[in-house]
């Protein structure tokens, strides 16, 4: 926060409020933050409104309360008496807890939409060429248009699986966008993009992070993790090793577009409880079995898996096996957006379709996946993805008064069929108000936008990549 503008603005603020110079302190309003500081904590009474809390022993109140104090939710519940609270009307409103994310290059937001239509211009050769150019400057550009995209789309929590550090400046960079925006996170620390899996990451650094995360956890709203390559080298070996005595949770890509990897790390003891495995498209029986046995969970992303080529995902056979599940965007180049609503609908459409059974993933079980369970395989089901007293407050809003949805039906066949992130209301992170109205507070996003599409077309630019279509 910059003491400079906050006092000139409070001095503004006095000088215009004719007949306010009484000396009262400047109060920001609901969702209102000083300038370029966070957003303030509010006590807020959430009144009125569908709650879907997603704690399996209180399930949904209709017409229901949620009390949020000191940044956690102190109560749930119908006429609940919070005398010093600011009451938000959830009038038409479904109240839920915010969406949880589980894996998400956030460094490709800059190269949304921009994988091609050839072999040469695919996901992979482009983000990696045009990865190398990147600058730390172009990290922090992307780091605050996904965080703010996500805060837009009503997802409270981000797991930034960053495999483009080139320099501790870079992680500096994209950790202070997730700070900024007051979004929860875990960042996991990875190598620079095109790396040769024969050296190592950036093992100072990494664990010079570790040893002074006080200074980048931002409350305890960012963890920190190892974005693993797998048991590729001597050197990826290296790194497991250090985040284990680290005490950092690993997190690795697997049996995208083939089977055996699995079974690899199964077969080396490599696989831990609260270790996370992204994609799982392609297992054996066993795998799955070796998975449920060390408690390791599992991402899906179906856009990317989808639109890349991988397959299809198979949440639900994961699911009956056992195993933990929580779904994500991986990158904007391929998914386009960063929508969970979107996210969850394929999820189900994709099961049901799979099985040809129109009751193999309901709704519900989907809006499991996008919040407490998608929280509990990030290791922090006890902290959020439910609306359960004592955890802490994060919230969303969902308006059901627009023209997509126009109607209170089935709360969350609503939510998983006809939602959008356009009809996100309100979104609360530890407390703060970060989304309101429909509009966000800790972020200036037109800003925001002009700076990574400069961003965008410099390292464009830079790196020489166009593809015939591309202007
Ligand atoms: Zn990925």
């Amino acid at each position: 926060m910059n003491a400079t503008r906050w006092n000139r603005r409070e001095v503004l603020g006095g000088v215009l409020a004719a007949g306010a110079l009484s000396g009262a302190p400047f109060r920001p309003s609901l969702g209102q933050q000083p300038a370029g500081g966070m957003t303030e904590r509010s006590e807020l009474l959430i009144r009125n409104g569908y709650v879907l809390t997603m704690d399996a022993q209180v399930g949904d109140i209709a017409g229901g309360d949620v009390h949020v104090r000191g940044g956690a939710i102190a109560a749930v519940g119908r006429g609940l008496n919070a005398p010093g609270a600011q009451v938000v009307d959830g009038t038409g409103m479904l109240v839920l807890p915010g969406f949880v994310e589980t894996h998400w290059h956030i460094w490709t937001a800059l190269l949304r939409s921009l994988a091609g239509d050839r072999q040469e211009h695919g996901y992979f050769p482009t983000s990696r060429t045009i990865g190398t150019f990147y600058s730390a400057e172009d990290m922090y550009a992307a780091g605050r248009l996904a965080a703010a995209e996500a805060i837009h789309s009503g997802i409270t929590f981000v797991h930034d699986w960053c495999h483009n550090v080139r320099g501790p400046d870079y992680s500096e960079a994209a950790l202070r966008a997730l700070e900024e925006t007051g979004i929860r996170a875990r960042f996991s620390y990875g190598s620079p993009t095109a790396a040769s899996n024969d050296a190592s990451i950036d093992l100072r650094d990494l664990t010079r992070l570790a040893e002074r995360w006080e200074e980048h956890a931002n409350g305890g709203l960012l963890t920190l993790g190892l974005a693993w390559r797998g048991a590729a080298s001597a050197a990826t070996l290296r790194d497991y090793e250090v985040a284990k005595e680290l005490g950092l949770p690993i997190s690795v890509h697997a049996n995208n577009s083939g089977g055996g990897v699995i079974q690899q790390l199964a077969d080396r003891g490599l696989l831990a409880p609260g270790m996370q495995i992204i994609h799982a498209v392609w297992c054996t029986p066993e795998e799955i079995r070796a998975m449920v046995a060390n408690r390791v969970t599992v991402s899906v992303s179906p856009y990317s898996e989808l639109r890349i080529g991988f397959g299809f995902p198979v949440a639900a056979d994961l699911i009956g096996a056992g195993v933990t599940v929580g779904l994500s965007v991986d990158t904007t180049t391929l998914s386009g957006n960063a929508d969970m609503f979107a996210i969850m609908k394929a999820i189900q459409n994709i099961e049901n379709g799979r099985a040809r059974n129109e009751f193999k993933m309901t709704a519900r079980r989907v809006l499991e996946l996008a919040t407490i369970d998608g929280a509990r395989s990030m290791g922090i089901g006890d902290r959020v993805g439910s609306l359960t007293p004592g955890k802490r407050a994060d919230v969303i809003m969902v308006d059901t008064r627009a023209v997509n949805l126009g109607m209170l039906t089935e709360p969350a066949h609503l939510l998983v069929e006809a939602a959008q992130p356009a009809n996100v209301d309100t979104v609360i992170v530890d407390g703060r108000v970060l989304k309101r109205g429909g509009r966000l507070t800790s972020v200036d996003v037109g800003e925001v936008v002009d700076a990574a599409a400069r961003a965008s077309a410099g390292v464009r630019r830079r790196s020489g990549w166009s593809w015939p279509s591309q202007p």
